[in-house]
């Protein structure tokens, strides 16, 4: 049965995988068997995850927000392993602000990360397994925040509805291609991105409004992850799962 989440013989760009989620998404995908590409800024980050990696690894630099960037990075994936078969579409970052002292520059930072660079990532991706007649799974790694609100972060919301959008049309469109897509949600996931917040007094309320009242750890999005990479979920495409202790079912 545990056959059905095997990942051997396929291989996984992980996008982000130079800290939090995208780090243990390689280490969750590589353990199920598949060959991992690696890929973001900061590579000696990136160095030291393959040395914790006993599968195959191919580390790339990547930075989203560049065209150019993500041409060059898909031109030495297909030189080196051609058409990968799932991709977690992953980077993404956050510049939280109130409505009132938000500004073009921080509004288009997080917008161009999360939305422009998912978009631009997953159409080099799906360009190529088309023309290699090759089917494909994505995984966009969204939000809870693309589904309800929360204060101080309109850009990032604004990014991830975005991207919960992107993953329905993309699905609706490319399914006669083979290639499925659908999205994670998570819920608080303690990680870099959050963990200054969430040693706040205002995090730690933030903790209580969950109903499961705790945080998600990384290794809580790994049933979700598997099943989506695999063909376990060969019938599911546009599928958006929340992954969040319940926090999206709070009472209103
Ligand atoms: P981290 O800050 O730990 O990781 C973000 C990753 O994105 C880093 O590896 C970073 O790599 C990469 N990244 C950022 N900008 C770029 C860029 N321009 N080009 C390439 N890579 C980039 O955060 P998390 O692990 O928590 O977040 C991972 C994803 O999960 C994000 O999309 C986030 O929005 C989402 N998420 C996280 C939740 C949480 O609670 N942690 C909850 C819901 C969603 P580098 O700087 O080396 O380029």
């Amino acid at each position: 049965m545990n056959d059905i989440f095997d990942l051997k013989g396929k291989t996984a760009i992980i996008t982000g995988a130079s800290s939090g989620l995208g780090r243990h998404f390689a280490k969750t995908l590589s353990a199920a068997g598949a060959n991992v590409v690696i890929c973001a800024r900061r590579i000696q980050n990136l160095e030291e995850l393959k040395k914790e990696i006993d599968g195959e690894v191919l580390v790339l630099p990547l930075d989203v927000t560049s065209e150019e960037s993500v041409l060059d990075f898909y031109s030495e994936v297909k030189k080196t392993v051609g058409s990968a078969d799932i991709l977690i579409n992953n980077a993404g970052t956050s510049d939280p602000k109130r409505f009132k002292d938000l500004d073009e520059q921080s509004w288009n930072y997080v917008l161009e990360t999360n939305l422009n660079g998912a978009y631009r990532v997953a159409k080099n991706f799906t360009d190529s397994l088309i023309e290699d007649k090759k089917p494909g799974s994505i995984i966009n790694i969204a939000s809870i925040l693309g589904l309800r609100v929360g204060l101080n972060l309109a850009s990032y919301a604004t990014a991830k509805a975005g991207l919960v959008q992107l993953t329905k049309s993309m699905a609706l469109e490319l399914a006669r291609s083979n290639i499925r897509v659908n999205a994670i949600a998570p819920g608080y996931i303690l990680t870099e991105i959050n963990d200054d917040f969430f040693a706040t007094e205002e995090g730690q309320s933030y903790i209580k409004n969950i109903p499961m009242k705790r945080l998600g750890l990384e290794s809580d999005l790994d049933g979700v992850l598997l099943l989506l990479s695999s063909d376990a979920s060969a019938f599911m495409t546009g599928s958006i799962i929340p992954v969040d202790g319940g926090h999206l079912i709070n009472p209103l």
